[in-house]
Formats: C-alpha cells, sequence, structure tokens
C-alpha cells in the first residue's frame, strides 16, 4: 500500500465519520416531531420519485431554470461513477472502470460531455443570479454565501475532473486506450500540453487529490446548507402526499382527551415530515413567486415559512434533546416568533406553492396546522371571523342568512327535496353561495334548469343542506369544521346518496376529497364535468344566437390546481357558437387565484395590492368581454375587480352554467 493510499483512507473515513455526526445529529432532531404514517402505497411513492425527483417534472415547469438544473442534477448523477472510480483509486492507484470493456466507452464520453454541460449550467445559474437578478434568487446574505459556495463546489468539481482527465490523456502520449471517448479532455489536452508532457502524470495526481477532497468537503458541507436537499429531496418527494386525496387537509383526533395541544404552536407539534420539508427547502423562491399574497404585497412568503421550520427546529430541538431548561430560546415558539398571524391569515389556501415547489413540500399544511393552534388553542383570529363562526354555528353558513331560507332560490322551479323522494340519480348539492348570495342564486336557477332541460334525475336536501365545512377547516376551526361535516354525511348516508353534483368547487372538493375522512364517501362531480358530458352525449344542445363573444376562463384554485378539472370548461365555452376563447398570461395550473379561497372571502385585505384586482387586470389585458368562472368566490371577486376598474357596462362575468343555458336550444 502507497503512502497516497494510507493518507486517503485516514481522510475517507474522518470524512464519513464527520457526515455520519451531521446525518445523525438532524435524524435526532426529526424525532421530536409528530408520528405520521407515510410508508403506504410504496409503487405509488416510487412513481412519484421517478417522475418529480429523477424526471425532474416540477422543475422543467420553467424551461430555462429547469434544464440547468436538469444538467447539473443528472450531470452530478453520473459523475457519481467517476466518484467512485476515483475512491476506488483511494484504496488501490491502478484501479480502473476500463474492465467495463464497451461500456467504458459510455463512462468517459458522459463525462466529457456532462462536464461541458455542468460547467456551463453553473456560469449560467451564476450570471441568473448575480447579473441577470432573478427576483426570486435574491435571498439575504447567508443565502448568496451558501449558493456561491456550493456552485463554486460543483465548478471544482468539474474542473478538477477535467484536470485528471486532461493530464492523464497526456501522460499516455495522447493515445486513448480502447474504448476510451474523451473527445473534450483529448482537444483540451493537446492545448495545455503543447508544451510537453513531463509533468502531466504528477498532475494527474494533483488534480487527483483536489476532485477527491472537494468532494468530501462537498458532502460534509451540505447538512449545512439549504443545498442540503440534494440528501433529502429524493425522501422528500417519496414521502409526499400522493393520489387523488393528496390535497386534503389532515384531520384531527377532537375526540381524544389525552390530546392537549391542537394545531402546531411549536415545531415539537409538527410531524417528521414537516420537518423534513425545512430541511428539504431548496431556497428556489418558486413557491413565493406564484403566492398572491407575496404578489401582492403581503407579509406572507411560502419560502420564508419553510425556512422558519428549519431555522426554529434547529434553535430548538438541541435544547429539548439535551433536556436544557432554562435558556431563552425556550420562551420563543415558532407560531409568533418566527411566523406571524398576519402572515398566516394572508394565505388563499390556493395551493400553487404546493403545486410548484420541486420537491413537494407541503407548505398549507403547515400554515393550516398553525391556524389551528391560532384558534382552538389561543382564539387569536382576525375579529372579521367572529361573526362567520358564529353563523355558521347557528344558520349553518358563513353569512347571517336564516337556515331555513337555504331552498328559497329554488321556489317555482319544481324541483324535489331528498325528504320529498330521495329516489333519485344525483343529489345536487347547492352549497351556502348556492342557496343565499343573490347573485349566485341565478348559477343555482341556471344549472337546476340544464338539468332539467336534459332529464337528469336529481333532488336537493333543501333546509337540510349545512355548510361543506371548507370555509371553517381552512381558516383552522376544525371543531367547527367536523362538526358540520359531521352532520352533512349523516344526513347524505341517511338518504343513501350515491352520486352528487355541485356547482361550487370548494363544496366539491370538500365532498370528494375530505367527507371520506367521515364516513362520507359518494361520487362527486362537478357542474362543469357533468355539463360537459350533457353536450357530448347531445343531451343538451346548442344553438347559434348570432352573437359573437370574446370569452376567457378564470380557472378556480379548489377545481383546477386541487382537482385537475382544466377542459371541462374550456370545451363547453369553445362549443358555443360564436365564443372565441382567449386565455389569460397565468391560466390552467398556473392560474392566479382570485383572493377568497381559505377564508379569505370573509377578511380585509388591508395590505398591498387587492389579489382580485390583480387578477380581473390580467383577465381585462386579454381584450375579453365576458369572464366565465366556475366557482361562486371567483364570481364575487372578479364581479367586485370589474367594478374597481369601472367595467362593469363593458365586461360581465358569469358562470359557464349560464353561458351554456343562454346559448342550449
Ligand atoms: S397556498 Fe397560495 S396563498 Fe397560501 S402560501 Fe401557498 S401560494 Fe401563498
Ligand atoms: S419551499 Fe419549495 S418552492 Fe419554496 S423555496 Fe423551498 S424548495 Fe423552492
Amino acid at each position: 500500500m502507497e503512502l497516497k493510499n494510507i493518507i486517503f483512507i485516514i481522510v475517507f473515513i474522518l470524512s464519513l465519520g464527520i457526515l455520519y455526526l451531521s446525518l445523525k445529529k438532524i435524524w435526532g432532531y426529526l424525532k421530536i416531531g409528530q408520528k405520521e404514517n407515510r410508508f403506504d402505497d410504496v409503487p405509488s411513492r416510487i412513481k412519484n420519485v421517478l417522475k418529480i425527483a429523477l424526471g425532474q417534472s416540477k422543475i422543467l415547469r420553467e424551461p430555462v431554470a429547469g434544464t440547468i438544473h436538469f444538467v447539473i442534477f443528472w450531470g452530478f448523477m453520473l459523475f457519481l461513477i467517476a466518484v467512485i472510480e476515483a475512491i476506488i483509486q483511494g484504496f488501490y492507484s491502478p484501479f480502473s472502470l476500463k474492465f467495463l470493456g464497451p461500456l467504458y466507452a459510455a463512462v468517459t464520453i458522459i463525462k466529457d460531455v456532462f462536464g461541458v454541460l455542468v460547467f456551463f449550467a453553473v456560469i449560467y445559474a451564476l450570471f441568473r443570479r448575480y447579473i441577470q437578478k432573478v427576483d426570486r434568487l435574491q435571498g439575504g446574505r447567508s443565502e448568496k454565501i451558501d449558493a456561491t459556495i456550493i456552485l463554486g463546489l460543483i465548478m471544482f468539481v468539474v474542473l478538477s475532473m477535467f484536470g485528471q482527465n486532461i493530464s492523464e490523456v497526456a501522460a499516455n502520449g495522447f493515445v486513448l486506450s480502447e474504448y476510451e471517448v474523451r473527445p473534450v479532455s483529448f482537444a483540451l489536452s493537446k492545448i495545455f500540453y503543447a508544451s510537453g508532457i513531463e509533468n502531466a502524470r504528477l498532475m494527474y495526481e494533483v488534480y487527483w487529490w483536489i476532485h477527491i477532497l472537494v468532494i468530501f468537503v462537498f458532502m460534509n458541507y451540505l447538512p449545512y446548507s439549504k443545498h442540503f436537499h440534494v440528501y433529502t429531496s429524493l425522501p422528500n418527494v417519496y414521502f409526499a402526499k400522493h393520489g387523488d386525496k393528496k390535497y386534503a387537509l389532515k384531520t384531527m383526533d377532537l375526540e381524544d382527551e389525552n390530546v392537549e395541544q391542537f394545531g402546531v404552536a411549536d415545531v415539537e407539534h409538527l410531524t417528521w415530515k414537516q420537518m423534513l420539508d425545512g430541511y428539504t427547502c431548496t431556497e428556489c423562491g418558486r413557491c413565493t413567486a406564484v403566492c398572491p399574497a407575496a404578489n401582492t404585497g403581503k407579509l406572507l412568503s411560502p419560502k420564508n415559512i419553510i425556512k422558519n421550520i428549519r431555522k426554529r427546529v434547529e434553535e430548538k430541538a438541541p435544547l429539548m434533546i439535551t433536556g436544557v431548561e432554562e435558556n431563552e430560546a425556550l420562551n420563543k415558539t415558532l407560531v409568533n416568533d418566527y411566523i406571524t398571524s398576519e402572515e398566516l391569515w394572508a394565505c388563499t389556501t390556493c395551493n400553487a406553492c404546493v403545486y410548484e415547489c420541486p420537491v413537494s413540500i407541503e407548505h398549507l399544511d403547515s400554515i393550516v396546522e398553525m391556524r389551528r393552534n391560532l384558534v382552538l388553542m389561543e382564539s387569536d383570529f382576525p375579529a372579521e371571523l367572529n361573526p362567520v363562526f358564529k353563523n355558521l354555528e347557528t344558520n349553518f353558513t358563513p353569512w347571517a342568512f336564516n337556515a331555513q331560507d337555504r331552498a328559497d332560490w329554488a321556489e317555482g322551479l319544481n324541483i324535489k327535496t331528498m325528504a320529498e323522494d330521495s329516489n333519485c340519480e344525483y343529489l345536487f348539492w347547492v352549497g351556502c353561495a348556492g342557496s343565499f348570495d343573490s347573485r349566485y342564486q341565478k348559477v343555482s336557477v341556471a344549472f337546476s334548469k340544464l338539468m332539467q332541460k336534459a332529464n337528469i334525475d336529481f333532488r336537493i336536501l333543501g333546509t337540510e343542506e349545512k355548510c361543506n365545512g371548507d370555509t371553517a377547516r381552512r381558516l383552522g376551526n376544525e371543531y367547527l369544521a367536523q362538526m358540520l361535516v359531521q352532520e352533512n354525511v349523516e344526513k347524505l348516508n341517511g338518504y343513501g346518496v350515491k352520486k352528487i353534483v355541485t356547482a361550487c368547487p370548494h363544496c366539491f372538493n370538500s365532498l370528494k376529497t375530505e367527507f371520506p375522512q367521515f364516513g362520507g364517501d359518494y361520487e362527486v362531480i362537478h357542474h362543469s364535468e357533468l355539463i360537459d358530458d350533457l353536450i357530448s352525449s347531445g343531451k343538451i344542445e346548442l344553438k347559434d344566437n348570432g352573437e359573437k363573444n370574446k370569452v376567457t376562463y378564470h380557472d378556480s384554485c379548489y377545481l383546477g390546481r386541487y382537482n385537475d378539472i382544466y377542459d371541462e370548461p374550456r370545451n363547453q365555452l369553445s362549443k358555443i357558437s360564436g365564443v372565441e376563447l382567449v386565455e389569460m398570461e397565468r391560466s390552467k395550473d398556473k392560474g392566479f387565484c382570485c383572493g377568497a379561497g381559505g377564508g379569505r372571502m370573509f377578511l380585509e385585505e388591508t395590505t398591498g395590492t387587492r389579489i382580485n384586482e390583480d387578477r380581473t387586470k390580467e383577465a381585462l389585458e386579454t381584450g375579453a368581454d365576458t369572464i366565465a368562472s366556475a366557482c361562486p368566490f371567483c364570481m364575487t371577486m372578479m364581479t367586485d375587480g370589474i367594478k374597481s376598474f369601472e367595467k362593469s357596462e363593458e365586461v360581465s362575468v358569469k358562470d359557464i352554467a349560464e353561458l351554456v343555458l343562454e346559448n342550449s336550444k
């Protein structure tokens, strides 16, 4: 064994030892979190890893930045082959992967090609951060230093790898061995060693040491950097929520008398997965870049929520683990000292942050859990919510309407209630807005008329329907939400309901994804899906009324991002004769929230600009004379937006059911 091998083994053991201690420490931190089973459904989880982590599907939603990351990610994955070769050489110097035969050609060409690609990707990443100054990449000083160190280390890995290859080619007298394919290294070698190859073997050793040492520094720096995601992103994606109910909020056990804490006040109330989210954030800022609250000048930044979780874990977990009882940090809490209630109440629960996050971080669950603590433990919520909660408790709707008037909109329409005759195909779940809001009552009427035209056998619950609990739940009032859901489930199950159709995406999402948590399993469809079917099957025929309309469709977050319904409403609009469908700049899964979700419908917007005005402006920029929507909240917010731009005369806001009815035979 040569001296080189002995020194290498010492450095290798030291590096692995330090890395082991760093990872063990973080593992210990995660263990202070609450238990949560994320070990089910292995095939779906593996599929997610293949698509999101290895296929980089979310990263590539931004084509330029995505491609850079894709190249660096896969470059690094492929460099692992070279790293393994270099490490084995540390133990046994003559080792080479040449024994792979023809496969060695692939190894060498990959190193050359990806070496060049990663080199330019790093240069471009530095350019975007420091010259182009891309907004979402402009963090604080420590963020900048961290990013520069990481990009610098990546550059050193690549350059030292090329240094080795170039020197090796020269040391071998510019003769490549069988299966060795190194076009770049060969050309560079000719240039760098043009004056002679005497030092080539020595330089190979120098570059080998630089390469191996940079890799050891890199892997030990990661646990202290935002780039810890190099280790955690695959597991974080693997353990992320998945399936068609992945955006359902977690239910709370309110019956357990031993539970002393509801919601999240501090890090020990988070689950291990929520803490892992903190350790996986790459600080790329994609979540904040799409957040409607952040975009309109509110204090909320989903990126900072996740960053602060990690910060607080790193502050409190060591104290908890070592049993320290007296420390200033123990007087603080995550909520209030790191994340303010102003941030938490600014969230519209639009889900854009979760949807965009390339490493499947679940910001929204953490935000709602923190709201639960504010409402259930501290009674700390905006004053405007007092009447909302009160109305939900007494009138079963967020508004001050009498529960007995819930079915007044249906008078004269000859619609039976379930109490009168429960033998039907569909239950039409009307929702609070469809029942009480004078504008949206018209949508309930239009949709009912469409169903009657198509001979759909449907009923309503009438005065027996209660709010679906979405508003209370997203506002953190889980007691109230569960009470409403359970009473509704009891009623629905009592009537043996199988199929439900609703025009409200919030009702739709709750009924479809959250009622099953309480024993309410139904086939739930949105009215846009049913209308689309009725038109396709010819049960509703459209006529040409000679009008020309330019229509833009505003995607509801709870219909689109939450439930992947983008095409059905558009299909109907495009089938209406004379309709020219124009898209807003941010549409479909990149659609911008109207500002009303998560209970924001009932809260004043006192900071920054108004979200609904931002969205309405975008709709007006299309030149459309009609804004089509498929959600009562969106309709209200867009109508208010139109009013604030004094465009009510020129532009109208209509539900898709109204547009189809107007144009049906
Ligand atoms: S859910 Fe929407 S509003 Fe809330 S933090 Fe995420 S992006 Fe912002
Ligand atoms: S939470 Fe996700 S999207 Fe937001 S900064 Fe972190 S990694 Fe990027």
